[in-house]
């Protein structure tokens, strides 16, 4: 339960929400898809899936107790990611240029 602790300690409980919200749970095998799957990536069900909060939450910490490396792919908050990144040095870039458009 360690790891259920420190991953409700450096994520946010907005984060948290969205990422359950982003995930589903096969009524067959019980495993975790994402939201947007058509069908279960374990065992290929299509049809019904569960998107109840609670049992979301409860599949997500299950799975996060066996593989907490799960962690920083489902919810990689700790690093900038790339395309923030990315954005960040365009608008500076942006920004730069139109200071120079205005002295010119
Ligand atoms: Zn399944």
């Amino acid at each position: 339960m360690e790891e259920i602790k420190n991953f409700r300690q450096t994520r946010s409980e907005g984060q948290m929400q969205s990422l359950v919200l982003s995930l589903k749970v096969c009524p067959v095998c019980d495993s975790l898809t994402r939201a947007e799957a058509e069908h279960c990536g374990l065992c290929g069900w299509r049809g019904q899936f569960t998107t109840d909060v609670t049992q979301v939450s409860e599949s997500l910490a299950s799975l996060l107790e066996k593989c907490p490396e799960l962690l920083q792919t489902l919810a990689p908050t700790c690093a900038p990611s790339f395309l923030t990144r990315l954005r960040e040095v365009l608008t500076r870039e942006i920004k730069l240029r139109k200071r120079l458009d205005l002295s010119a």
